[in-house]
């Protein structure tokens, strides 16, 4: 079998086999406590492709925090070919304040692609799409139903390759109307 690529995360980079935990920075904030964007990086031995999985974007949507804990515990992890990149928690700041925004009220799901020097939001949006989405093949980012919130079953996306989506934009499902974002 094919061996599988190497992969950088911020400057590190990961190789075949390796498995590990990341914290990326964000930004500092006001109380002089660092913001990260925590992920844990699956680099499978044989090649294959890279597969993003995210959740609480929206600090507020819980289930896909669990769903992304459960899969890192499934031990088909250790036999995998390509890469799966795992952020069970993008806005640590809102889900430990239990709020679908960030500090400046600004939603990260309507911030991208964001900037290096812009907004937490900003920041967190750009380094998100660059050091997550822009490394894989594929992604899917799990939404839910929020406080106060009902979403019905759905699912939204680009059906191609995920490098050039534009996470965050308005996408639009084979045969139906544009989507709206959840
Ligand atoms: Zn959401």
């Amino acid at each position: 079998m094919e061996k599988n690529n190497s992969v950088m995360i911020g400057d590190v980079v990961f190789a075949p086999g390796q498995r590990a935990n990341v914290n990326l920075p964000v930004a500092d904030l006001y109380t002089a406590t660092s913001l990260c964007m925590p992920l844990q990086i699956i680099c499978g031995r044989n090649a294959g492709p890279t597969l993003f999985v995210s959740a609480a974007v929206h600090g507020d949507e819980l289930n896909g925090v669990e769903i992304i804990r459960r899969l890192l515990r499934r031990k088909v992890l250790k036999s995998l070919s390509g890469t799966l990149l795992a952020v069970p928690i993008v806005n640590v700041h809102g889900f430990i304040n239990q709020s679908r925004y960030l500090p400046d009220r600004r939603d990260l799901n309507r911030s991208f692609p964001g900037s290096a020097r812009g907004s937490v939001a900003a920041r967190l949006a750009n380094i998100f799409l660059e050091q997550v989405v822009a490394k894989a093949n594929y992604g899917i980012d799990l939404h839910t139903g929020a406080i106060d919130r009902s979403n019905l079953p759905q699912n939204s996306g680009k059906y191609g390759r995920c490098n050039d989506a534009g996470a965050g934009k308005g996408v639009r499902r084979p045969g139906h109307a544009q989507c709206e974002r959840s």
